[in-house]
């Protein structure tokens, strides 16, 4: 059985949270897209947790993590990552890496910060983790696959030819230090050797756990707005963050993905640039990104400040349509509970025509929000375990956003720990 947890908005909805949870029936946990540009947080029994680049089911020692092939791959990152939980006493975990999953290189990186600030003003505001670069270099076929890592003079005439090309740019485009070629081929020896106890068929893999009736989930990064075909294009990621992609991402058949647990976050955040329809401001937003999340919402990844909004039921019934959602996971609602009243985004007017249906950017730059307001439940929801225990507006809160997305919210997270989940 293979289950999917993808997010319904921007990112951020706590996905690393219903992972984690979920992780504990889970045999084998994947990542299939991104890289290390975003951050789950996870606190369990170990104590708290940013991961980037691992799954969500790295703390269970029943559960193998697995690195599909549609990941960016950051070698070192990797390693310290596996080296900052074991040496806080989380056991080795089982990891396996796709023999198909492409390298970052470190000029991707570079590329990525060269670029912003190339851009300026007009930047994207990029994690610069590297992920745009990497990806055009997979998709212009100049990528490096780990599989490619072992045979050493395929390697160094593919370094050559690659560092040619980067070096045209760095020198005349960004005006910076060459690649030397030499260098870069030691550190792809130095990779090679870091990765290759974890080096598998990831694909033949888990055909065989299928074949086994294990319980496999798909781990998603980020959500649907960013989807670089559904989301806000340009201020999107470089990989799909659909549900879909898991497929190609893991190296499994579409049709063995039978349930989509899409996470929708009870009010909107969302990081870098972009069109944000339901976007708050001044001393309200500053105090629901105070109160927000695990700690405030601020990125894992770069500490920044998000962006803040209210729930936007048009953004995510589209973002739950995308990823094919079979379920949804409503999280954070514990933190609205100092709100006298809850506008919820249920149209888009634009050029005086209201909407429920979510727009190109083009005409999503102009959409303005219909909001409808809802009363407050003024009330700490923390360690509520059942449905019926929630206090009414709460529920109405709920329900009626369950109305407007058109999706059953089988799960509700009032706290960021693990148990902090009521199941409906
Ligand atoms: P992800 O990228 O989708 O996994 O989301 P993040 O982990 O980056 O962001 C979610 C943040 O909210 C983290 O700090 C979580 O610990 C926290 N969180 C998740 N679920 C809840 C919840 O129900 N209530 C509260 N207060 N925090 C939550």
């Amino acid at each position: 059985m293979v289950k999917a947890i993808v997010g319904a908005n921007w990112g951020d909805e706590g996905k690393g949270k219903i992972t984690d949870m979920l992780g504990q029936e889970s045999d084998i946990i994947v990542r299939f897209q991104g890289g290390s540009n975003a951050g789950h947080t996870i606190i369990n029994n170990y104590g708290k947790f940013a991961l980037h680049l691992l799954p969500s089911g790295v703390f269970y020692d029943h559960t193998t993590s697995v690195i599909g092939n549609g990941v960016a791959l950051n070698i070192p990152y990797l390693f310290n990552e596996i080296k900052s939980l074991v040496d806080r006493g989380v056991p080795e975990p089982k990891i396996l890496v796709s023999d198909r999953a492409q390298i970052m290189m470190p000029y991707h990186i570079l590329f990525d910060q060269y670029e912003e600030e190339r851009l300026g003003g007009k930047s994207f505001g990029s994690t610069k983790s590297g992920i745009a670069p990497f990806y055009s270099d997979k998709y212009a076929k100049i990528g490096f696959q780990v599989s490619e890592l072992f045979d050493e003079e395929a390697l160094r005439e593919k370094v050559e030819r690659v560092c040619e090309l980067k070096n045209v740019i760095l020198e005349h485009l960004y005006h910076k230090p060459a690649l030397n070629p030499d260098e870069l081929f030691n550190l792809l020896i130095d990779y090679r050797n870091m990765v290759e106890p974890y080096v598998c068929d990831v694909s033949a893999f888990l055909h065989q756990a299928m074949k086994e009736g294990k319980n496999i989930l798909l781990e998603g990064q980020l959500g649907a707005l960013k989807d670089p075909d559904f989301g806000i294009y340009p201020m999107v990621t470089s990989s799909s963050t659909l549900a879909a992609y898991g497929a190609i991402g893991a190296g499994i058949p579409a049709y063995e993905i039978k349930n989509v647990i899409t996470v929708a976050k009870a009010y909107s955040s969302a990081v870098g640039a972009g069109e944000f329809v339901s976007e708050i401001f001044g001393e309200e937003a500053d105090e629901l990104r105070r109160r927000g999340g695990d700690g405030g919402e601020y990125g894992a990844t770069t500490g920044r400040p998000r962006r803040m909004g209210w729930f936007d039921a048009v953004a995510t019934r589209y973002g739950c349509r995308m990823q094919g959602a079979t379920e949804v996971a409503l999280t954070v609602l514990d933190v609205l509970g100092y709100l006298e009243e809850l506008p919820v985004c249920v149209g888009y007017e634009i050029d005086g025509v209201v909407t429920k249906d979510f727009p190109t950017t083009v005409k999503l730059a102009k959409a303005k929000p219909v909001y409808e307001v809802l009363p407050g439940w003024k009330q700490e929801i923390r360690g509520i375990k059942k449905y019926e225990d929630l206090p009414e507006n709460c529920r109405k809160y709920i329900e009626f956003i369950e109305k407007e997305i058109e999706v059953p919210i089988t799960l509700v997270s009032n706290g960021p720990g693990r148990d902090e989940i009521i199941k409906r």
